[in-house]
């Protein structure tokens, strides 16, 4: 402490959900002095606790795209850290399927993307392959990826916290950023919370997931993105477990298709769909399970009436409206925003837990 109620430090990151702790745990191990600012009572209570938990291959996004390559690498990475820290996962692998002629040609396009973004272990199989794969599941065509699982992210969050920690760095709770400045004697973030202060730091990076935009706008940040809310539904399922494997229909619109995930005690669960919301409000309505029906029965004929319940919801950030193509992953540094100092993240919806250490790396070099 410099004076009352003002903190220097190296790096601030705002945000400890699965990128700012990554991030965060990128920085200290660079051996930069590192303070995570989160305004909630716990980590990882944003994004990062309400999506699929899935490890993504990087099929969906266009080559070159940050998605696309953060991605593939991060995919690597992530498999790689949960191995090494001991944190639960399962390469358990992923059918998408087309049941019409129209999605049949949307696979072709799926693996042509996989294979100019470097994707590993993806593969067209034919439907009778398929069914063997899965006996319950109904398609004319597939693609099998190998090299898709699942992951215990509350596992990953505090083993990255735990890596933070163990080179110097520090998580402080209940520490909203509300505002501040960039100058020329670096950033200045104004924290509420139960102790409020002022903290002064040379680097700071903005990974406060649906807040990001707005927190960048009263750091008064140039060329900030204009943001939008899209919640995405899961239903869970009720009675035995149609497959073994994680089964996805071609994309839609502003998502992948409510597809089949599992968890890692083998529960199943079908979503997200898409609902472009005004406020964050992560109720399920129960009446949404009519799309849901009609659109698993494509690929899942058997689904017995009555066998979904509602479950949670998660919200994107996104940063492309509902009319527009589907954004990459914004990175902004100085030279976009002009703010001194200051790494601001936007956007950083699906694949951004499978990107999340890929990202991090990203952030470290244009920090350094
Ligand atoms: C429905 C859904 C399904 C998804 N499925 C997948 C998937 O299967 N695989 C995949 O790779 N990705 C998936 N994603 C994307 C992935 O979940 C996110 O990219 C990732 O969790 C984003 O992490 P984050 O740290 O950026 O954001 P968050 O986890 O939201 O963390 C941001 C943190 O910042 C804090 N914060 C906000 N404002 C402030 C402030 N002013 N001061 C201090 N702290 C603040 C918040 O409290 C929060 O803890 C999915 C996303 C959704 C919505």
């Amino acid at each position: 402490m410099t004076e009352a109620g003002t903190e220097r430090i190296d790096c601030a990151v705002v945000g400890a959900g699965v990128v700012g702790l990554a991030v965060a745990r990128a920085l200290a191990l660079a051996g930069r002095e590192v303070l995570v600012l989160e305004a909630d009572t716990a980590i990882g209570g944003g994004i990062s606790s309400r999506n699929s938990e899935v490890i993504h291959a990087g099929m969906y996004y266009p080559a070159g795209s940050l998605k696309a390559r953060l991605c593939v690498r991060g995919n690597r990475l992530l498999r790689d850290f949960a191995a090494e820290h001991g944190v639960s996962f399962s390469m358990c692998g992923k059918l998408i399927v087309a049941t019409d002629d129209a999605e049949e040609a949307k696979l072709a396009d799926i693996l042509a993307k996989g294979q100019a973004n470097g994707v590993t272990g993806l593969a067209a199989i034919p439907a009778a392959r398929a069914r063997e794969m899965e006996p319950n599941l109904s398609c004319q065509a597939a693609l099998f990826s190998a090299d898709t699982g699942i992951v215990d992210v509350h596992g990953l969050m505090l083993a990255l916290q735990g890596a933070l920690e163990a080179h110097g760095g520090m998580v402080a709770l209940q520490a909203p950023v509300l505002g501040g400045h960039a100058g020329d004697d670096g950033v200045t973030l104004r924290v509420g919370g139960a102790e409020p202060m002022n903290v002064v730091a040379r680097t700071v990076v903005l990974a406060a997931g649906l807040r990001s935009c707005a927190l960048a706008r009263s750091l008064g940040l140039a060329n900030v993105p204009q943001d939008y809310l899209c919640k995405g539904n899961y239903f869970t399922l009720t009675g035995k477990m149609p497959f073994s494997r994680l089964v996805y229909p071609v994309p839609v619109a502003a998502g992948l298709g409510v597809h089949y995930t599992l968890d890692l005690a083998g529960r199943g669960r079908f979503g997200p769909d898409v609902e472009w919301v005004e406020t964050e409000d992560y109720s399920v309505d129960p009446r949404r399970g009519d799309q849901f029906y009609a659109a698993i029965r494509r690929y899942w004929p058997g689904l017995p009436d009555g066998a979904l319940e509602p479950g949670y919801a998660g919200i994107r950030p996104k940063i492309s409206g509902p009319a527009e193509p589907a954004a990459d992953f914004v990175v902004h540094g100085p030279a976009q925003h002009g703010g001194a100092g200051v790494v601001a993240l936007y956007g950083i919806e699906s694949p951004g837990l499978t990107s999340s250490l890929a990202l991090a790396e990203l952030v470290r070099e244009m920090a350094a």
